[in-house]
């Protein structure tokens, strides 16, 4: 490998050596493309036409009231799919089809990594399998239908607690025997290099967009930025944007969930310890046998037992700062949005507006904060309706 892909101490490639010349390959190609003409002119179509970028940088002036301070959000929302995701599975399938291969696998816990992946499958023209854990399978009917439904074949996942770490694991195994013709699109910004490196640079698209408009809209930076942390994706694209503006605060915001004290939340960074975890050293969550935990959120999409590299190497060297929101706050929070804006969030975001509420009565009424809304909440409404029945 050409570089140690190292944040600090975390990162690296903790796999089976079987695995290294695909990750070699990998790594190659993607320093070849990534700035290549062509490769950047036809992502960049693809982002404006197909993704609907650049998203708007929105203030919120209802909900600002709220919180006694101005609020801005970075609306990955209104992006085709309803989330951020389309960034990257754009961004690698694209990748994927430059270095002529001819297949797609994915791994996914809710689904939406996975239909995201079977869109760009769909759009490419790739055959597309998805591996998810059989838990997850019946949990998430509906984006297993959507899948099958953009022609992918989703392979539920036996192994473990049929969850996201057991369907990642198998999809790490069958790459092994197929790295010929299969390229293995990863979902967050984890795993071993190159992906945390590849999936950041993908998803810049956010933090240099928020950057820019921040400029022209408020003609200054913002204050704080802050996006939530599953294995921190949108929050390294947003953070990205400001990493040498110094001045900006940098917030990721994890899922406390109900069980901090069980050890069934996902607030990796807020609770973890160190060890590997899909290939790559990284803060994780594990039980005193040393087994990683399966995590347990409210939100489907914070629930990852691990969280990527760099995110570890920011929390140590004090650049970002990262917090934990419980469910009940995260509910308010999307009560909040909703009856103030008229947008419902999805329960991933949520988690950074908690911290937002969090802050009122802490920031000046001039202070800017920038929120990443990194999807939407259609796909959660039965699960707030199930905690919070609406009045009438
Ligand atoms: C998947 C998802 C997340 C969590 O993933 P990251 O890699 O941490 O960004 C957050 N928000 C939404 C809407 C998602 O779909």
């Amino acid at each position: 490998m050409k570089y140690k892909g190292r944040f600090g101490d975390y990162g690296g490639f903790y796999v089976p050596e079987v695995l290294i010349p695909a990750l070699e390959e990998l790594e190659e190609a993607f320093y070849r493309f990534h700035e290549d003409e062509g490769f950047v002119a036809e992502l960049a179509q693809l982002f404006r036409d197909y993704a609907g970028r650049p998203s708007p940088l929105y203030h919120a002036k209802r909900f600002s009231e709220h919180v006694g301070f101005k609020v801005y959000l970075k609306r990955e929302d209104l992006l085709h799919g309803g989330a951020h995701k389309v960034n990257n599975t754009l961004g690698q399938g694209l990748l994927a089809r430059h270095m002529g291969k001819t297949r797609l696998i994915a791994e996914t816990g809710a689904g939406q990594h996975g239909l995201a992946t079977a869109m760009i499958g769909a759009l490419f023209g790739m055959q597309t399998k998805i591996f998810m854990g059989v838990t997850d399978v019946e949990r998430q009917s509906v984006n297993v239908h959507k899948m099958r439904l953009c022609g992918a074949e989703v392979i539920g996942v036996e192994g473990g607690t049929g969850t996201l770490k057991d369907a990642i694991n198998d999809a790490l195994r069958y790459w092994t025997a197929h790295v010929g013709d299969t390229f293995y699109l990863f979902g967050t910004a984890g795993g071993p290099h190159p992906y945390p490196v590849i999936v950041k640079h993908f998803q810049s698209c956010i933090g240099t967009e928020a950057r820019r408009q921040c400029l022209d809209q408020i003609g200054r930076l913002p204050d704080m930025v802050v996006a939530c942390v599953g294995g921190g994706s949108n929050a390294i694209g947003i953070f990205s944007g400001f990493m040498d503006d110094r001045d900006v605060r940098l917030v990721g915001v994890e899922a406390g969930g109900e069980g901090l004290s069980t050890g069934r939340h996902a607030a990796t960074l807020v609770a973890g310890q160190v060890g590997i975890l899909h290939g790559a050293k990284v803060y994780l969550l594990q039980d005193e046998h040393g087994q990683v935990c399966d995590t347990e959120s409210i939100s489907a999409g914070l629930d990852y037992p691990g969280v990527g590299p760099e995110h570890c190497w920011l929390k140590d060297t004090g650049r970002a700062e990262y917090a934990a929101a419980d469910d009940e706050d995260v509910l308010d929070a999307f009560e909040l949005l909703t009856r103030t804006e008229g947008i419902l969030p999805a329960l991933e975001s949520s988690h950074a507006l908690a911290y937002i509420c969090s802050l009122k009565g802490k920031l000046g009424p001039e202070q800017v904060v920038v929120v990443n809304l990194s999807g939407r909440g259609d796909k959660d409404v039965s699960i707030v309706e199930s905690h919070r029945p609406v009045q009438q």
